[in-house]
């Protein structure tokens, strides 16, 4: 295997011979030799390198500038330098490509995250956007872990699918043309390309009951894949195309279901800060700076690290939804007209009352339970009080929801009766309610919205900066 930055920075110095290949991050000409700094994504950290302009001519140095790439080769030797304990001492340099000073977006100066969003294309290269998908990476990772160290098989739901599992009518179509419209080709025969087959179909907005079908009969699964929801995604928690995990477990009532979502976001959690020292060190730098240019109140209360372990170590708040109300209404929030949606029994809560909950009122991580049914997707089991459904959302600070979860109906008659009544084809999905003709079992699922878990990971504010080719109205350019 070929030895990279990171593994540079780990074998013992012994004056050999070594290979570097990666990109400037900076360098400077200080007369007699010049400090080329490299990094290679392989690891946070960088390498530096120098060069003696005995050995190698100023003139073949000159056009290096951040941005290039390279090819060195050198010795491996201590260094004398402030900042590291080691450095290579170029023999020869072999340029991979030039980056013009003039043009090349990104100086080793600080840049506005809006400012790299607008060169989100070379965004790979810079050390925020480097941490942040690594620690993307690795949260990846530790939840097929997680899943795989506690006998859940990971299942793969379609992407093109004929139902809309949230029955929230936010489906991209595949197909788009009534069948009589769509072209046909020389021989007469449709256009596949265009009607997919000639089926009416869209891009799934959740695995959620194929799922299911897996895990009445395998016990526990779960999918981990892209989902998509046509929503004019205009905030900064809202995604055309994003990545959701969704477990269903047989046999898992609704507090089975939480103890597993609050379990399972520690571990994750938890794996990211052993794992991910030194990326969430760059990533907390960059917060602490940011923070000094606001107002006191709008700073946060814990610097990101210590977020993090909170987060891992203290049990979440769990209560009902129509307690969440009750708390609302004696906030002072409330009293002082300073939520912008009303408060009452039966709402679907806002962002900036899910915030309240969490950010002022417990100041901690809360799961809500037994929603009204009206507000929640048809498959959620039905209460005895006629009036709520068996739901539970996961609340984080700086987020809000980060995950959406429930027991299922398991009675064939009443899943039945509450999709006729929504108006939801039981013709359509009579696969679905196959699985509660045959053999029915009580069961639960959740779904955890990916980006949001990498956003409060990584403390990054906007969505679009965790993943890494973000789709909103505006962004599907690559
Ligand atoms: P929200 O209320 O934030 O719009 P939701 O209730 O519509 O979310 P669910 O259908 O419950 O979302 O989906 C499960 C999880 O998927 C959510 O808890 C969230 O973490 C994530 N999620 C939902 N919609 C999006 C989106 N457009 N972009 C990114 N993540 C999303
Ligand atoms: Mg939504
Ligand atoms: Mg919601
Ligand atoms: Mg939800």
């Amino acid at each position: 295997m070929k030895q990279t930055i990171k593994d540079l920075l780990q074998i013992p110095i012994q004056n050999q011979e070594v290979s570097v290949k990666g990109w400037v991050r900076n360098e400077r000409d200080s007369g007699e030799v010049a400090f080329i700094v490299m990094n290679d994504g392989s690891t946070p950290k960088t390498l530096q390198i120098v060069v003696d302009f005995n050995k190698i001519p100023r003139e073949q140095v000159a056009p290096i500038k951040v941005g290039a790439c390279l090819h060195v080769k050198g010795k491996l030797v201590a260094s004398a330098g402030k900042g590291q304990d080691r450095e290579v001492l170029a023999e020869s340099i072999e340029i991979y490509g030039l980056a013009n000073p003039n043009e090349y977006p990104f100086q080793p100066k600080k840049h506005s995250l809006e400012f790299v969003r607008e060169n989100a294309h070379l965004r790979s290269r810079t050390a925020t956007f480097g941490a942040v998908f690594r620690i993307r990476h690795t949260l990846a990772y530790a939840i097929h872990k997680y899943f795989n160290d506690n006998g859940f098989y990971y299942v793969h739901s379609p992407i093109i699918t004929a139902s809309d599992a949230e029955g929230a009518g936010e489906m991209f179509q595949v197909t788009t043309l009534p069948l009589q419209n769509i072209p046909k080709n020389e021989q007469g025969e449709v256009d596949f390309k265009q009607d997919f087959f000639g089926r009416s179909t869209n891009l799934t907005v959740s695995g959620q009951l194929e799922a299911e079908l897996m895990a009445l009969g395998l016990g526990k699964v779960y999918t981990f894949g892209p989902t998509f929801r046509a929503e004019n995604s205009n905030t900064t928690r809202h995604l055309a195309e994003f990545w959701m995990i969704e477990p269903e477990m047989a046999f898992y009532e609704l507090q089975d279901n939480m103890d597993l979502a609050e379990d399972f976001v520690k571990y994750v959690i938890g794996y990211a800060l052993e794992h991910c020292a030194e990326d969430l060190d760059i990533l907390e730098k960059r917060l602490l700076d940011e923070e000094k240019s606001k107002k006191q109140e709008e700073r946060s209360p814990m610097p990101l690290l210590e977020k993090l372990k909170f987060v891992t170590q203290n049990p979440f708040e769990r209560l009902t939804y129509t307690e969440a109300i009750e708390i609302l209404l004696a906030s002072p929030y409330h009293k002082k007209k300073k939520f912008q949606f009303e408060v009452k029994w039966g709402i679907d809560l806002q962002s900036e009352h899910e915030r309240y909950l969490v950010e002022k009122h417990f100041q901690k991580p809360v799961i809500l339970t037994n929603y009204p049914k009206e507000i929640k997707a048809f498959y959620m089991k039905q209460n005895e009080d006629g009036k709520t459904v068996r739901a539970m959302d996961v609340l984080f600070p700086g987020i809000g929801e980060i995950i959406g979860g429930s027991q299922r109906e398991e009675n064939y008659e009443k899943l039945k009766n509450r999709m006729e009544e929504l108006g939801i084809s039981t013709q359509e999905l009579w696969w679905y309610l196959d699985t509660r003709k045959f053999g029915t079992a009580p069961h639960s699922g959740f779904g955890l919205g990916f980006e949001r878990l990498v956003q409060f990971v990584t403390g990054m504010g906007n969505i679009r900066d965790v993943i890494p080719f973000p789709r909103y109205p505006k962004g599907a350019e690559f």
